[in-house]
Parts: structure tokens; sequence; C-alpha cells
């Protein structure tokens, strides 16, 4: 099999140390948008927290607080 294709449409993500180790004690979450069923990390040197579905594939996609108060359940 000779599939040694590079695909140039996939740009590297830069966030490779971003994966935290499973310990949620330790991880700061949004309790409003974890109840969304979000993965709600909140990124502490920025404020922002992770929309994207709870133990979503790679890495976080924080968002600004009005994008979480959106997805957040009250
Ligand atoms: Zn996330």
């Amino acid at each position: 099999m000779n599939n040694q294709e590079h695909s140039a449409t996939r740009t590297p993500q830069p966030y490779s140390n971003e994966e935290a180790p499973p310990d949620m004690s330790s991880t700061h979450v949004r309790e409003d948008v974890a109840k969304a069923g979000r993965c709600a990390n909140v990124h502490l040197a920025t404020g922002r927290t992770c929309t994207l579905p709870k133990r979503h594939p790679g890495s976080c996609n924080f968002v600004g607080p009005e994008d979480a108060e959106s997805v957040a359940v009250k």
C-alpha cells in the first residue's frame, strides 16, 4: 500500500500540549456548560470555555463568555 498522501488541507494543531489528564478534580469546568453535555473545560489563562461535545477528540476549542453562555444550561 502506498498511501503516503500529504493532505495539505489538514493543518497541524499547535496545541499538542493541551491534553489534560482525566483528573477532573484539577480541571476547571464550567458547570452550566457541562450540564449541556459539553466539554466545558475552562482555559484559565484566558477564562474562555470549551463548548465542544463532552469527550470530543482533539484539543479544546475555547470560546468567549458570550458564546459559552449561549450553550449553557440555566
Ligand atoms: Zn474541550
